[in-house]
Order: structure tokens, then sequence, then C-alpha cells
């Protein structure tokens, strides 16, 4: 199946679409220059199904550790290859460059990949209509699907993926780490914090999974649900519209991402650089190298620019808000899914003021501002998530990013001046001004209420992410991480339809557009006390997903990751201020001061006795314990009781 090498020259746009689908390995053999590097390019004819063709170049890519392309033509794994330190030489740069070549090569989008029902054949009567292809969609549709139920899923846009489709960058990266954000089980997982290119690969298998029994629609937008069941859609290719009736509805439309939410700067004409949004790859032709690039904004978009923007050279980032958001260190994450739970899904109070004590010694090592909020008694300021990023604290330490208070008042060529009278010389402003809410819904459904557990009325719910505000910390059966949540939520549609009961509405109602974060948890926190066999469910799988982060990366092997990817940051940032001398790794004994935890039995979730469902994950955790707490006992045995005894206090 895989062609021999061809030379560039060969990879004409005509040539290569649509019967061919490329991808590049980084070894130094014949193909493709880019920044003086030779890259193998292969072009693969393409095979009946587009999973045979994917299979076989993930066959192929994952015997040699290399870049692959296919899909929607990004690029794939050049990120890790540069952590496991191949020769593959991922400089950013070479990243763009070849993301760059592929867009013009660039394969159809799922609309044509997935295959659709024409509008005319769209049934009159379904069991359950999915709205919505992103990944809470797919998610819902698979389980119905193997629930054995008819499913159609409409979708107004052309492709599958949502967010992840159509706002991400492709520097984009999940801020959860990867066990916990995870679509597909599948034998190697995805690199840690995810790129966009990874997920949407991920988010087309399960498309092309579903798409052998749910019936796809696209670009076509479901515009009202009545009370009973009547469902309106507009097709927007032809306008047509249309209508059905389904037994049940989820809407699937997102909450908190709706349109990119533009705004314009007073006398922004007159300014000489460039100006973006920092969303759907608008900064792509931008060269950040040696450049003062300025960020407004708090969220995590804005975190995400001002790694990108450090990564690729910029002279000094300077990121402005009305108040700062929050940003974690990518082991402050890790800890919080990793660590055991007690029987209500909080951890240990002692050991995350610990981690909270090493977090915040590292914002003043790093001589990061604090956010506002920490003194208010919040993690991160309302709607605002907590934004990962190791560069984030590296960045600052060297000098070359800083954050500012303010608002902007004017533009002129060079400069901005804010409403506290500061003045920011900058080449580029990147407006990371956040996304409007999905005021739609409220009119599609004809409510502007819904529930605590995401049914609106009988037989219809909205699932979707909530608002963030204060909640404290992760006591919540999915921690930071929606896609756990909605894993959570299909175990309640299961039971329902598995006993063919109506999905009924539960819980005070709450307001559609604004159900916050806080509200929920404490809706799932009473309905797991009240149904001790969902309780039992959820940790079930809260355990599971505990040992999959053990099988990904245990303690020991994360701090090797992670000082691995601390290091290849202070090279890159040191390049640019060279008298600073190297920051020690702030996190140094921060796990390692955990480790009684896994033995404390008030916290039986993912602790060492319930690890044992893994022979080998337990057999680590208990010689890494063993190491962390008893450094020179010879009379260590991996039971659990015995270890136990021997690091009981006196
Ligand atoms: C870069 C990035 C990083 C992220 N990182 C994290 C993270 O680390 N952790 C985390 O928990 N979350 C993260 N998120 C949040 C993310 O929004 C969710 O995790 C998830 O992808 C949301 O999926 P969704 O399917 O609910 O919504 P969407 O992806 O928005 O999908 C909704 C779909 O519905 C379609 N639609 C809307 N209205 C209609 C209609 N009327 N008719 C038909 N179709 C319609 C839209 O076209 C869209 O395809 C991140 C998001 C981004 C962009």
């Amino acid at each position: 199946m895989i062609s021999q090498p061809l030379t560039f020259t060969n990879l004409s746009t005509h040539y290569v679409k649509p019967q061919y689908r490329i991808f590049v390995s980084g070894s130094h053999a014949a193909g493709l220059t880019l920044n003086d590097v030779l890259y193998e390019v292969y072009a693969i004819p393409a095979a009946s199904s587009p999973r045979q063709l994917w299979d076989a170049m993930k066959l192929y890519a994952d015997s040699r550790n290399f870049a692959y392309f296919a899909g929607d033509a990004t690029l794939r794994l050049g990120f890790e290859a540069e952590i496991v330190g191949s020769s593959l030489p991922s400089a950013p740069e070479v990243v763009e460059d070849i993301s760059e070549f592929l867009d013009k090569i660039k394969v159809p989008s799922a609309s044509h990949a997935v295959g659709e029902v024409p509008f005319e054949q769209i049934p009159s009567q379904v069991d359950c209509l999915v709205v919505g292809a992103g990944i809470t969609g797919l998610l819902v549709a698979q389980e119905l699907m193997d629930l054995g139920k008819e499913v159609l899923l409409v979708e107004k846009s052309d492709d599958v993926g949502g967010v992840w489709r159509h706002q991400a960058n492709k520097t984009s990266r999940v801020n959860t780490s990867e066990p916990a954000y995870r679509l597909l089980s599948k034998a190697r997982p995805n690199m840690d914090h995810t790129p966009t290119a990874q997920i949407m690969d991920d988010v087309r298998s399960l498309a092309d999974r579903l798409s052998q029994k749910v019936m796809f629609r696209f670009q076509t937008t479901v515009t009202r649900v009545e009370e009973n069941m009547n469902i309106q859609f507009t097709d927007d290719r032809s306008s047509e519209i249309g209508s059905l009736r389904a037994n049940r509805v989820f809407m699937c439309v997102n909450r908190r991402l709706g349109n990119v939410r533009r705004l314009e700067f007073s006398n922004e004409a007159k300014f000489k650089g460039e100006i973006f949004y920092g969303v759907e790859n608008d900064t792509r032709s931008m060269q950040w190298k040696d450049k003062h690039i300025l960020i407004v904004g708090a969220g995590a978009f804005a975190t995400e620019n001002a790694r990108t923007a450090l990564e690729l050279g910029a002279k000094k980032v300077t990121v402005l808000s009305r108040r700062r958001g929050s940003v974690c260190p990518l082991i402050v994450d890790y800890l919080n899914f990793i660590r055991p739970y007690d029987a209500q899904f909080a951890h240990d109070r002692a050991g995350s003021n610990k981690i909270f004590h090493k977090w915040r010694r590292a914002f003043k090592d790093c001589k990061v501002t604090e956010p506002e909020c920490w003194q208010e008694g919040l993690m991160s300021p309302k709607g605002h998530t907590i934004s990962v990023s190791d560069s984030w604290f590296v960045g600052h330490y060297y000098g070359l990013l800083e954050t500012q208070l303010g608002e902007i008042q004017d533009v002129s060529d060079t400069h901005v001046t804010t409403t506290n009278g500061l003045r920011i010389d900058c080449d580029v402003i990147v407006k990371c001004t956040g996304f409007e809410k999905n005021h739609a819904i409220k009119d599609i459904l004809g409510e502007s209420r819904t529930h605590e557990n995401n049914v609106v009325r009988q037989n219809t719910m909205y699932i979707a992410e909530a608002i963030l505000d204060n909640i404290m910390g992760y006591k919540t059966p999915f921690g930071s991480s929606y896609v756990e949540s909605v894993k959570l939520q299909l175990q309640a549609i299961r039971e329902a339809v598995k006993e063919d009961r109506a999905l009924m509405p539960d819980g005070e109602g709450i307001d559609m557009s604004d159900s916050l974060v806080s509200k929920a948890v404490d809706y799932i926190a009473a309905d797991l006390t009240k149904n001790p066999e969902r309780q039992l469910t959820a940790q079930k799988h809260v355990l599971e997903r505990t040992l999959n982060y053990h099988r990904r990366f245990g303690p020991a092997d994360f701090v090797a990751e992670n000082k691995a990817e601390w290091l290849r940051l202070v090279r890159l940032f040191k390049a640019r201020n060279p008298s600073v001398p190297d920051p020690p790794y702030p996190f140094e004994g921060m796990i390692e001061s955990l480790a009684e935890e896994w033995t404390n039995p008030s916290l039986p979730v993912g602790n060492l006795p319930s690890l044992r469902g893994d022979a080998e994950v337990h057999r680590n955790m208990a010689s890494w314990i063993k190491s962390c707490l008893t450094p020179s006992s010879e009379s260590f045995s991996s039971s659990s009781e015995s270890f136990s005894a021997s690091i009981a206090p006196n």
C-alpha cells in the first residue's frame, strides 16, 4: 500500500489531490526539503475506506516515530517527536512550514468522508435526534448507537469536531491532561495535553465508527424543537425547510463557546502592526519572531497565544486584561487526576494545601503576578477555566512574558494606551476576547430554563459545558474535564434508555445560558448520595481513569517527562535572555510529599489497594511509594497491608 518515497516535485497540488494523501517522515532520506531538512514523503493511494488508509499510516508511523499527516492534513506527532528527542527537527518553524504545505493538499471534510443522508431522505420519524457533531454529540450518538437505537445526527457546519474543528488553532492543545480527555481507547495514547490534530483524528475515527449505523446530516440547522417533539430544520445548502418527529432529542450545541466575540478598539485602523483574534488559525501566516506581542484577554486562548508567541520566538509578550486569569503548571493538573479520592470524590485537604503552596511558590520564584481572584478565595475568575501552561512560568522567569491590568482606551500606530494610563508598545495585537454564549438555544427550545440533570423537559436534553464559577478545587468525579463530565452523564441516559424510561427533569430549574458548574457539582453530589448504585458506577469510572493515568505515566515517569519539558523551555527562552541564571525546577519533591495519600484508607478511590485491579500498576506504585517513604526498608512487601504497617506513624 505504501509507495516509494516521492520527491517534492512530484507533490504538486494537482498530483496529490484528491487521489492521494501524504505523510512525512523525519528521516534524512530523499524527499521534501523544508528549512534545509530533508523529509521522506510518501503518498498513499486512497484506500477503499478512510479508516483503512489511516490505520495503514498509523501502523507505519508507530514503527518509525515520525510526524504523519492525513485527515485534514495537519501535522501530527511533531511535538511528540521533539519531546522524546528523536531526530525529527520539530522546530515550530518547520511545523508551520509543513502545515502550510499540507494545507494545499487538504482532503475533504467529514461531510464527504462520513457520508450523509440526502436531505429528501431524512426520515420523518426517528427514535433519537442528536443535534451537533462536536465531541458531545458524537459521544451521545455513540452511546445511543451502542444501545441499539436509531440515531440521526444533524450538524450545521460541514464537518465533525465542533469547536476543535472550527475555533481551535493548530497550536491549540487540551488544557486537561490526556487520560481525562480521551475519546477513544487505543493502543497508543495521544500526546499529553493533546494537540488539535490528534483530537481531530480521534473525532474523525469516532465519526467513522458511527457512520456504520448513525445517519449523519451536515449543513443542516435545527431551528425549532417543540414540546410535542416536532422538529424543524433548514438545509443550509438550499435553504429548504424540513421537519421530523423524534422520541428523544439531545441538543449538543455548546453553551459557553458560541461565536467568537468580535470587537473593535478605538482608532484601531491607525495601528501599523497586525491584529488578530488568535482563533481559527488566523495567526497562521504571522511571523512571531522578534516581535512584541500584545495579547488582550485572560482566558485559555490568551494563555495559548502567549505560549505560541513565546515558542515561536517573540521578543516580548504582554498579556493585558481586566483581571488576571489563573494559570497552573502541568503537574498540578496531573495531580488532580492521579491522586486518590474519598468516596465523595474529594481529595485530601492537607495534600491540596501542599500543592497550592508549591504552585504559589512557583508564581513567586518565576516572578509571575498572582491572579487577583485568589485573594477573593476563587481559583479562577468566574467564567474562566484554569489554563495549564509551564511556559507561562518559564516565560515570566526570563522576562519574556508579563501580565498587566487594564483595558485598551486607544490604539495608535505603534502602541496602545489603557484606561489606567499604561502605554504598551507592540507590533502585534491578539484580541483573545472570548466567545458569545449560545443564545440561540432558548429560541430553538422555546424555553429559558433547564434543570440540573440537563433535561429541559421530558425526553429533551441540552448537554453542554456549564459556566465556570467559584468552584474551589475539583471535588467532582469528572475533575476539570468536560469529556469526563459527558461520560458520566451518559450513565443516566444509558439507565433510562435501557429501562425504556422517559428522560425526566430533575433538580430546581436553572437559567439555560447561565447554568453554573458549582450548581451542577452540588446536584451530582446529592444525586450520587441518593443513588448508591450510581455512586458505585461513578467510583468505578474514576478508578478506571486513575488506572489509565498510571498506565500512561506513573509519578516518576511524569516528573521525568515534565522536567524534560521544563528544561526544553529553559533552553528555548534562555537564548533570548542569556544573562539570567537557569531557574531550578520548582516542583521538586512535590509528588513525593503526597506519597502517603496512596496508602490512606479514607481515600479509597485510586489508593494503593484499589490499584490491585492492575497488578503492574499496583507493583509500580508500591515500589514508588516505598522509595519515597521508606528508602532504607529492606523488609518491604508489595502487599498494601504490610506496606501500610511499615509506614504507620509511631
Ligand atoms: C482549544 C480548546 C481547548 C479546550 N480544552 C479543554 C479542556 O482542556 N478541558 C475541557 O474540559 N474542555 C476544553 N475545551 C472546551 C470544549 O469546548 C469542550 O471540551 C468540547 O469540545 C465541547 O464540545 P461540544 O460538542 O459540547 O460543543 P461544540 O464543539 O461547540 O459542538 C457543538 C456543535 O453543534 C453544532 N450546532 C450548533 N447549533 C446547531 C444547530 N442549531 N443545528 C445543528 N447543529 C448545531 C455546531 O456547529 C457544533 O459543531 C477546549 C476547547 C477548545 C476550543
